[in-house]
């Protein structure tokens, strides 16, 4: 997802969330991604988000009863809530450990309005950053989360559906890692419009990884081609 969209995370199985409100009018039609493992079998079925409503870490995993309490991100297999599947990455109480894990999270986190979160999973050479930290270093971090909350409010993110999970090449000493997705969104709130007409997109985001002082080596988003899986 890049602008509005420059980040994203996660996956939600297709059919989990059919569009209720849904008129088609303009369709992007995504080429490539032979359908594989889902993001949920990726993730263990979705084990180890551990946390009931509360997020806590050891409880029982809390399944949504209905579509609308699911995770942006699908919640993987079994359908988790928010609480139980991507909080506790956006609370700070856990870093991804992996790719997908990290873009499921980073959707979600768009979906949430957690902009703090997306900038502290965006690689140093991430535009965007590269671009905004010209003016002062404080100043980009803020921009930057305060454009995830925007889009938040006026941007509805969902069925995110990851079609793509391969190892890119290395850097020096860095590992690469390719996700392609594909999400819908549609915008709410614009003047005028109460809602306009959902959109599909497609996108192949590049991840890093980086040496963190305290959590070792981790994955950050880079960026992404907008269009392709
Ligand atoms: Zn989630």
């Amino acid at each position: 997802m890049s602008s509005v969209t420059s980040t994203v995370t996660s996956r939600a199985r297709p059919t989990v969330r059919a569009p209720t409100r849904g008129r088609w009018r303009e369709k992007i039609v995504v080429r490539g991604g032979k359908r594989r493992k889902g993001f949920a079998e990726l993730l263990g079925g979705g084990d180890g988000d551990g946390g009931d409503e509360k997020g806590a870490e050891g409880g029982r995993a809390s399944v949504a009863r209905t579509v609308d309490e699911r995770c942006p991100c699908g919640g993987g297999v079994d359908g988790l809530t928010y609480a139980s599947c991507c909080k506790r990455f956006h609370d700070g109480d856990a870093y991804p450990d992996d790719p997908v894990t990290l873009m499921r999270t980073r959707f979600s986190a768009y979906a949430k309005g957690k902009g703090l979160y997306v900038v502290k999973t965006t690689h140093p050479e991430n535009p965007i950053l590269k671009e905004g930290s010209k003016t002062e270093e404080g100043k980009v971090v803020s921009s930057l989360a305060r454009d995830v909350e925007t889009t938040c409010q006026k941007v509805r993110f969902y069925d995110l559906d990851i079609v793509r999970d391969v190892k890119g090449k290395s850097k020096g000493g860095a590992r690469e890692h390719l996700v392609g997705f594909r999400y819908k969104c549609r915008v709410v709130r614009q003047q005028g419009f109460n809602e306009l007409p959902e959109e599909q997109h497609a996108e192949l985001s590049t991840f890093r990884t980086v040496k963190d002082a305290e959590l070792g080596e981790v994955w950050k988003f880079v960026d992404g081609i907008q269009g392709s899986t």
